[in-house]
Order: C-alpha cells, then structure tokens, then sequence
C-alpha cells in the first residue's frame, strides 16, 4: 500500500469517526491506518519512544492519563513541572504540617489519657521535625499505639448497657445509671450538706477554689459518689479548716494587741488612782462578764473589749487632768491650812470668849481671877466668887436633845449677864458650869446677886422647837476674906454648891 492510499483511508475513518480534521486526530488515525497497513511510521511511536525512558512510577502514571500523542505527553510535563514548584511545594507543606497539628490537639481531647499524651508528644515533635527519618519515628508511634491499644475496658461498661465501641458518647448517654429520681434528691440533699461542712464559718474572705467545688458539686450531685469527688471533698474541707484556723490567728493576733494596750492603761489608771476607784471596779466587772459569756463569738468580745478600752482611754485622760488639777489645788489647801492652824494656835491663845454663850471662858476668868488676886493682896480690895452649876441639865439634853441645852445655857447666859454689874466678871466654867467674879462684894452681897440670878431663872421659860424649858439652877458663894488662899475659896465654893445639890438644888449656899 501506498501512502497516498494510508492518506485516503485515513480521512474516511475520521469522516467514519466524526471527529475534526485537528493535527492530533488526523495523526491519531494516520498512524492506525499506517499500523493497520503493516508500514511502520517513526512518527506515530514517537510518545512510546520518550515514554521509554523515563521513571518505572511515571510510565505507570502516564498509563493511567492514556497519553496517546506527543502533544499530550508535553501537557502532562507541564503541569507536573508546575507542581513541583518548589515555592508552592513549600506552602503546601506548610499548611499540612498546621492541619497535622490540628488534627492531633483535636485527638489530644478525645478523653482518653493515653492517645491524649501521645498527641501532645507528637505535636512538640513534630515541631523538632528536620529530615524524614524523624516523620518515620512520629508515624512509628502511632503505628503502636494502634497494635498495642486496647479498648476491652469498654467491657465493663456492659452491665449498664448496650456498649458500641464506636460511639462512646452514645454509649454512656443510653447506658441505665442505677440513679433513680428518688435518688438524685437524697444525693442533692447531700450535695448542700457537703458545701455548707466545707463554707467557712470564721473566715470571711471566699475562696475560688471552694467556690468552683461548690459548684460542681451543686451540678452534679451525683458525683459524689465518684472516688476523684470524694478526694475534691477532703481537699475541701481541709482548706476550710486551714482558712478558718488562719482567720482565728489573724484575729488573735488583734485581741492580743487589744488586750496589751488595755492592761497597759489599766496599769497607768491604778498607779494615779487607788484602787477603789469607781471606774476600775466598772472595767473589773466588764471583763470578768467577759470571761462568763463563752458563747459570744470573737467579732462581739473585739467590740466589747474596743469599747472598754476606748472608755478607758477617756477615762484616763479625764482622770489624770482632773488629778493634775487636783493635785495643785490640795496642795494649795494644804498651805492654807497650815497657816490656819497656825492662826488658830494664836488664836487658841488669844481667845477669852466662850463660843456658845458669849461671856469669858475658863482661861479669861482664870486670868480675871490672877488680876482680882493681885488688887486682893496688895490694895486689900475685896472680892467674892459664886459657883453655879444648872440643876439636872443631864435631863434636858435627854428629853429634848443637845440643841435643847444649847439653847438653855445661852438663855441662861443672857440672864447672868444682865444681872451682874459692868465691874462683875461673869464666865461660864465649864460645861452647864459658870463662875462670877463680883469686885467689892462681900459676903451678903454675892448672896443677894446670886439669889437674884437663881430667882430670874426660875421663872424664865426657854423655848425650842415648840417645847417650852424650863431649869433652875443651883450656887455655892465665897467670900475671899474668909480664906487663906484662892485654891482653898475655890474649894470652898465648889463644896457650897453641892451641898445645895444635896439639900435639893435650886437654892444657893452662902
Ligand atoms: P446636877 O443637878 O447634879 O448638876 O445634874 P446635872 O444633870 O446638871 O449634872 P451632870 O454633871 O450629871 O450633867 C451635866 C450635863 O451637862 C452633862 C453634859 O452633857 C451637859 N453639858 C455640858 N456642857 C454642855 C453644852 O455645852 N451643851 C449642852 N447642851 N449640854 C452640856
Ligand atoms: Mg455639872
Ligand atoms: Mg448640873
């Protein structure tokens, strides 16, 4: 055949095909035609002749996209040139190796301890990755953990259920806990018995750990029948009693500082006052009070034992000035009395009046005397004494009382004194006691003065405090010629006067 005649069959078998006259379907079926005639076209086995020659991988790769022509054949290297452009492998390696990661954190919380761990490890090696051999060690692991794991601890899931291996959430959600209705409210009761063993009762600060526990538990309070719960409890309650026991100590720490400052100012309260004082016998009780009521809890002792101190603190304060002022005033009173005393000394000396009744008092009629005596001795003037002395006085201040006498003897007084002329010296003695010195008086004379006094006595009515008194009064007289000395007209007086005592009173004796 020739290839004028190859020619012409070739266009009936495209015409017969229906395909284009493009240059590659017109090789395509020039070389059928060609090979059909037993004539053998360098051109039509070009594609085998390149094929050939490559890589065993590329001939079967080329198989499998049925490259036919050699337009074909060049396409196919194009496009894996493109691919392997090293900028994009690189990229594309890249975005791998973050989707590797990915999927390994996502394995990583699929709560299973062991594959988790593996996950973690392998993301951290991955990252150390420098040359293939170090993928292969990675991808080794993976390859035992796959031979090695076992998952027959799904078995005991069983009693509870149906158990698919494949779907473990499944599993567990339709798995029939032996927590019935009934149940779940002891185990809720329990649940808030458990929070409130484990809430602080000192310590008033939350603590975040014992709040998130809390919460969980008042979730699920089923849990608590969980061994890892049971172990959250213990933890709880311990942290509970170690807040608690700090709180106690800070707040020991406070009443101990409250308590030396209040026995340090109690000590300086008891060293400027005596010990009787009001305030410290208040203070005394509040703390002994303080040491009954056991109950009270540390927060109300803090403010009974603020307020004592801060009392006193005041009190302390107050005390000290009021002292410190008190302290210049009676050392004031102290001077003045000193001089007073010694003014009253002076005074002592000086005074020659009775206080109560007005007339001379014992020492001026003493002295009287010593003057009458001098003028009796050397001028022979002559004197004589009266000793009077008030009838059961004794009575008067029983029946109506000392004021009583104290009226009467001031009554008595005015009398006297009324009665005796200016040159007589009246006094009162002593007591209901009175003496007259009567100057140029003899004998008859203080008689008559001594009667008038006893007389006027007699009918004067003292009144007091509604009662009207009334005493007599009795006398003895001597006359100063008649004895050797004054002592023995003294004596001889005195023994006049209780004889008229003894004659039964109201009388005089002369
Ligand atoms: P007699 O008639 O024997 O003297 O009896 P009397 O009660 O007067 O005698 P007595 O000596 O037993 O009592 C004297 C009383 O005078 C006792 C005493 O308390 C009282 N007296 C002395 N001085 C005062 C005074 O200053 N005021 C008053 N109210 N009584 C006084
Ligand atoms: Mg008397
Ligand atoms: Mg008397």
């Amino acid at each position: 055949m020739t290839i004028n005649q190859i020619i012409k069959r070739t266009f009936e078998r495209l015409k017969k095909e229906n395909k284009q006259m493009t240059p590659d379907f017109y090789m395509e079926a020039f070389c059928k035609e060609a090979k059909a005639a037993g004539i053998i076209i360098e051109d039509c086995n070009q594609v085998q002749k390149f094929t050939k020659k490559l890589d065993k991988t590329l001939q079967d790769e080329l198989k499998q996209y049925r490259v036919k022509t050699l337009n074909e054949l060049v396409t196919y290297f194009i496009a894996k040139l493109n691919r392997t452009n090293p900028a994009e492998s690189n990229a594309q390696n890249v975005a791998l190796n973050a989707l590797l990661k990915r999927i390994l954190q996502t394995i990583a919380s699929m709560h299973n301890a062991q594959l988790s761990a593996l996950s973690t490890k392998s993301i951290k090696d991955l990252d150390l990755v420098t040359n293939a051999s170090q993928v292969e060690k990675i991808k080794d692991n993976w390859i035992d953990f796959l031979t090695s794991y076992d998952d027959s601890f799904l078995d005991l899931l069983r009693p509870l259920g149906k158990v698919n291996k494949h779907d473990i959430k499944n599993t567990i959600e339709n798995l029939k806990l032996e927590v019935s209705s009934e149940n779940e409210g002891e185990y809720q009761n329990l649940a808030l018995l458990f929070i409130a063993s484990f809430s602080p009762s000192i310590a008033s600060s939350v603590n975040e750990e014992l709040a998130l526990i809390s919460e969980e538990i008042r979730k699920y309070p089923q849990s608590l029948n969980s061994e890892s719960m049971m172990k959250t409890i213990k933890k709880a309650i311990k942290l509970r009693i170690s807040l608690d026991k700090s709180h106690i100590k800070k707040m020991l720490v406070t009443l101990d500082n409250i308590l030396e400052k209040l026995s340090i100012q109690i000590l300086a309260l008891i060293e400027k006052t005596d010990h009787s004082g009001k305030e410290i016998s208040k203070i005394k009780k509040n703390l002994e009070s303080l040491e009954l009521e056991k109950s009270d809890d540390f927060r109300s002792a803090h403010k009974k034992l603020y307020t004592i101190a801060s009392s006193l603190e005041e009190e302390t304060h107050l005390l000290s000035s009021e002292l410190k002022e008190h302290n210049e005033e009676v050392l004031e009173m102290e001077k003045k009395i000193q001089e007073l005393e010694k003014e009253l000394v002076l005074v002592k000396k000086a005074s020659r009046e009775d206080v109560l009744t007005k007339l001379y008092n014992k020492r001026a009629l003493d002295e009287f005397l010593d003057i009458r005596e001098g003028e009796f001795k050397r001028y022979k003037k002559p004197y004589s004494i009266v000793f009077f002395d008030i009838d059961l006085f004794k009575v008067v201040n029983d029946t109506y009382g000392h004021d009583a006498g104290d009226v009467v003897l001031r009554g008595f007084a005015q009398i006297f004194k009324k009665i005796a002329r200016n040159v007589d010296i009246v006094g009162r003695y002593g007591g209901e006691e009175f003496l007259a010195i009567l100057s140029e008086t003899d004998h008859k004379g203080a008689t008559v003065f001594a009667d008038k006094v006893r007389k006027k006595l007699e009918i004067s009515r003292f009144v007091h405090a509604g009662n009207k008194l009334q005493v007599t009064i009795s006398g003895g007289i001597a006359f100063r010629e008649e004895y050797p000395s004054v002592k023995l007209m003294m004596k001889a007086a005195d023994d006049k006067l209780y004889k008229a005592k003894e004659n039964g009173r109201n009388q005089v004796v002369s």
